[in-house]
């Protein structure tokens, strides 16, 4: 499905970029699985990649730093002449009430999971409109779109993601670019798995299919809009919850 594409996946190392690397391996696309903090994570991708026969480089990025950004993409462009696929899926979760939020807390959180998603956009833009050809895939979160308690600045950070997708679509359509929002619910992860067992079974009484999602629920939908399937679909948010958010 994605023959002779050149993929970034930002986050890779983990979770569901791990998965939406393995998956567009499978598909046939050449997979750059970026990584921050997770060498040997990362290391472990791209092996399990080449293993089932596709084909991926793994290369460290902090996604919040727009500096490294822009060294990071000019550096793929240089290696391997193109950037077909950006999945923009690094992020980062720091709770806590609003009365009791830190600076630090809301601020990290932006910078990632907001101003991130926005520099990786900025830089990949130009090699894609010289393409005519590109395909965004960004990672919002129900949250982002119903808002949800203790998480005023995961939230805030996931709705900007949102309004940067939908602005974006409309600035590169006419370059064959399409820009679309992946929302997410509660998915198998590192990043749940801080939860209590309290409040996991009160999220899976509000989800209508009754039960968590995997990595690779969210990776299925990610590479279906990253393929020629969806080519007519941009500045959409596909909600890949159970049903969570209608
Ligand atoms: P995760 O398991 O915690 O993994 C996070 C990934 O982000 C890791 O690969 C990590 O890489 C990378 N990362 C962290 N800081 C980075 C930085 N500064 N630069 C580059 N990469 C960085 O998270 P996840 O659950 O898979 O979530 C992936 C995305 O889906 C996030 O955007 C998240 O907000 C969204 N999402 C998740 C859920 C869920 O239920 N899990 C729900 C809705 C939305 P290193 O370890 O190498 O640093």
């Amino acid at each position: 499905m994605l023959e002779g594409k050149i993929a970034v996946v930002t986050g890779a190392s983990r979770g569901i970029g791990r998965a939406i690397a393995l998956e567009m391996a499978r598909q046939n696309a050449f997979v750059i699985v970026n990584y921050y903090g997770s060498l040997e994570k990362a290391k472990q991708v791209k092996e399990q990649i080449l293993k089932e026969g596709g084909q991926a480089e793994i290369m460290q990025c902090n996604v919040a730093d727009f500096k490294q950004c822009e060294l990071f993409f000019k550096q793929i462009v240089k290696e391997y002449g193109k950037i077909d696929i950006l999945v923009n899926n690094a992020g980062i979760t720091k709770d806590d009430l609003l009365l009791k939020m830190s600076e630090e807390a809301f601020d990290s959180v932006i910078e990632l999971n907001l101003k991130g998603t926005f520099q990786c956009m900025k830089f990949v833009a130009r090699t894609m409109m010289k393409q005519r050809f590109g395909r965004i895939i960004n990672l919002s979160s129900v949250s982002g779109v119903a808002g949800n308690i203790g998480q005023t600045n995961y939230a805030a950070s996931k709705a900007g993601v949102i309004g940067l997708t939908k602005s974006a679509a409309r600035e590169l359509a006419s370059r064959n670019i399409t820009v679309n929002a992946v929302a997410p619910g509660f998915i198998h992860t590192d990043m749940t798995a801080c939860l209590s067992q309290r409040v996991k079974e009160d999220a899976e009484q509000k989800i209508p299919l009754n039960r968590f999602g995997s990595p690779k629920d969210v990776a299925d939908a990610v590479v279906f809009l990253a393929s020629d399937r969806a080519s007519y679909i941009t500045g959409q948010v596909l909600h890949v919850d159970g049903g969570m958010v209608m």
